[in-house]
């Protein structure tokens, strides 16, 4: 995937503001923050998105979830936070590389969707 954004931030081409890594996945600041903590974690290896996953991609899906806490207490939201991956037209994905979202600080996020 020579032209994905976030392949190219995997690849060091692209700076990123990194908060966490390791042999699957990467997570780095959001360069537009919604919250005083905004973190994506990325599978290092592409998958377009959650439409485009598979079961063979489990493990590091898995891992995803599993390091999130961690990620947020790190960066400062302590207490919980919220996890959001958007997939594809109707969910609003811009970027075509899945990534989960950790929004949070220490003020709750709101309700989860405008009403
Ligand atoms: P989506 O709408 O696809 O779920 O979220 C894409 C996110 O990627 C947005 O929150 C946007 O601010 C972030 N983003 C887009 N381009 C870059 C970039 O070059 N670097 C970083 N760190 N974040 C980006
Ligand atoms: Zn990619």
């Amino acid at each position: 995937m020579q032209d994905c954004l976030f392949c190219r931030i995997v690849r060091g081409e692209i700076p990123a503001a990194k908060v966490y890594e390791d042999d699957e996945v990467l997570a780095f600041n959001d360069i537009q923050p919604q919250r005083p903590v905004h973190v994506l974690v990325i599978p290092k290896k592409h998958i377009t998105s959650l439409a485009h996953a598979g079961v063979e991609d489990t493990p590091v899906l898995g891992r995803m979830l599993a390091v999130a806490n961690q990620i947020a207490v790190d960066q400062g939201s302590t207490d919980g936070f919220r996890s959001i991956i958007n997939t594809g037209r109707v969910g609003g994905q811009e970027v075509m590389h899945v990534h989960m979202h950790i929004v949070g600080g220490q003020e709750p996020v709101g309700p989860m969707l405008k009403r």
